[in-house]
């Protein structure tokens, strides 16, 4: 069970996980963006670390629903309105509740990524953030359809996401900054399927 604290302590793992890998983002933003993944995605988790105190106590749907939009109100680039919308997803699922259990995250999860399959008007294969958050959830839905507990459900996760962030090397992007560069894009991790690896990564942390 995750109550309203556990999921400000997980925002606030994630925000110094981002921070953390903040240059190797932007570094991978270099060779088929324009540098500035990580400083975007750090831009934006600082400024949800800074509403972090004074949502203490607040059901979960209004956590998500302000971290969302504050991501959206932050983060310049594709990759604020595509995690803003994921959270604000996240947070309409979980309104008013204070509590909630490993199925109502895959839930929320799926209906995130519902959300920012509609916001890009992309679909799994196309070198972004989706070839992370896919078959991860893919995963985790197996595990949790095994009786898997919430730990080990996770971990599953986290290992197709990595999974699914390598292979973005061998796709070409077609959405995005990254399809400018077309076929000499091969060979790049994507830098939102990598900071979406770190951000479930920080979440697993939680239920070691
Ligand atoms: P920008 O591309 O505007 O500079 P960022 O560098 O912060 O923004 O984010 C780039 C990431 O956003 C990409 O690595 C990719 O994962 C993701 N992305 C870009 N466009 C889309 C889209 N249409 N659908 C899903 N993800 C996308
Ligand atoms: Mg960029």
């Amino acid at each position: 069970m995750t109550d309203s604290s556990k999921v400000l302590e997980i925002l606030r793992q994630m925000a110094q996980t981002i921070e953390a890998h903040k240059e190797e983002l932007t570094e991978l933003d270099q060779p088929i963006g324009d540098s500035d993944h990580g400083i975007n995605m750090a831009r934006g988790f600082q400024a949800v670390e800074q509403k972090l105190p004074g949502l203490e106590g607040k059901d979960i749907g209004t956590v998500l629903k302000t971290t969302g939009m504050t991501l959206v109100s932050t983060v310049g680039g594709a990759s604020g309105p595509l995690y803003g919308t994921a959270f604000m997803k996240a947070g309409m699922e979980t309104a008013g509740k204070n509590e909630i259990g490993l199925e109502d995250f895959l839930k929320l999860l799926d209906t995130a990524i519902q959300g920012v399959m509609m916001r890009g008007k992309a679909v799994e294969g196309e070198a972004t953030m989706l070839d992370a958050m896919l078959p991860s959830l893919k995963a985790m839905k197996e595990a949790f359809a095994k009786g898997m507990s919430t730990g080990e459900t996770l971990r599953a996760g986290v290992k197709a996401a990595w999974a699914g962030a390598e292979h973005t090397k061998d796709l070409v992007a077609t959405k995005g900054r990254a399809s400018y560069v077309g076929e000499r894009g091969l060979g790049h991790q994507d830098p939102g399927a990598t900071s979406y690896s770190y951000l479930l990564e920080a979440v697993a942390r939680a239920y070691e």
